[in-house]
């Protein structure tokens, strides 16, 4: 049984994790001309350090689309990233409270058949007020926990910067790539280029700020044994990893103590 298997399956019934891939296209961002701004920290996870945002950012969150309590289930799994990390960024979530959603730093809609993408950090920055930054394809009031949380949390590690973690240079993965290529033209509907970019780009070590693989990172596709050539998998993970947490923790810094 492979991902192919499951195509269209927008939830429901319990679809294998394999159902949904992230698509943000991350090499494909003009790594030669980042935003402008752009802090050299070097941040580790994986961390583009063109995409930093800089320590102690406050970044508002808007929503295009959708009702509030969609939003505010959102905003509750989104709100892991600072109280797990406890890393010097914030959140501000815009619910229901009248600001334009242009003004906001990160914008979601909740357009279905698109799937679920960001932008990396401050290259949300070049996206035209009126467009979103964020897309959660199959985000509903209805996805059952893990599978909510695993896409928020994903998304908005990419909000932060982070980039995915099969595309971590510390450890290439052999990839099968015609079985690859193969699964996800079905099963995603992706053409070449795609595929390329969000599979098979690697990033220099010098525009990343990564540690060693994590395997188990909010970050790492699930990737089925026949999708390599040494049989190297990973599940479907949905929660963060100390090295995710420790991650946005080295890059953003400890947050403040609050007269600790
Ligand atoms: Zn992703």
């Amino acid at each position: 049984m492979t991902a192919q298997d499951h195509e269209a399956n927008t939830g429901g019934d319990v679809p294998p994790p394999t159902a949904h891939f992230c698509s943000a296209i991350e090499i494909a961002e003009d790594l030669d001309n980042p935003p402008s701004n752009t802090t050299g920290v070097s941040a580790r996870a994986v961390l583009l350090n063109a995409a930093f945002w800089g320590r102690g950012v406050r970044l508002r969150v808007a929503f295009m689309e959708g009702e509030p309590a969609l939003h505010r289930r959102v905003e509750a799994l989104a709100q892991l990233w600072p109280e797990q990390t406890e890393a010097d960024f914030s959140f501000e979530f815009w619910i229901d409270n009248g600001l334009d959603p242009s003004e906001a730093d990160i914008r979601v809609t909740f357009t279905p058949g698109l799937g679920s993408f960001s932008k990396l950090g401050r290259y949300a920055t070049s996206v035209a007020k009126s467009k979103r930054t964020m897309n959660l394809g199959w985000m509903t009031l209805d996805l059952d926990e893990e599978r909510a949380r695993a896409v928020v949390l994903h998304e908005f590690g990419h909000a932060l910067g982070l980039v995915h973690e099969h595309m971590n240079p510390a450890k290439p993965i052999s990839w099968n790539r015609e079985r690859v290529i193969a699964d996800l033209k079905k099963s995603q509907g992706w053409d070449e280029t795609k595929i390329e970019a969000n599979m098979f780009a690697r990033y220099r070590p010098d525009q990343i700020f990564g540690t060693d693989v994590d395997q188990l990172s909010i970050m790492m596709y699930p990737i089925d044994p026949v999708w390599t050539t040494n049989g190297y998998s990973a599940p479907f993970n949905s929660v963060l990893t100390d090295a995710d947490k420790a991650l946005v923790r080295e890059a953003y810094g400890p947050r403040p103590s609050l007269g600790g």
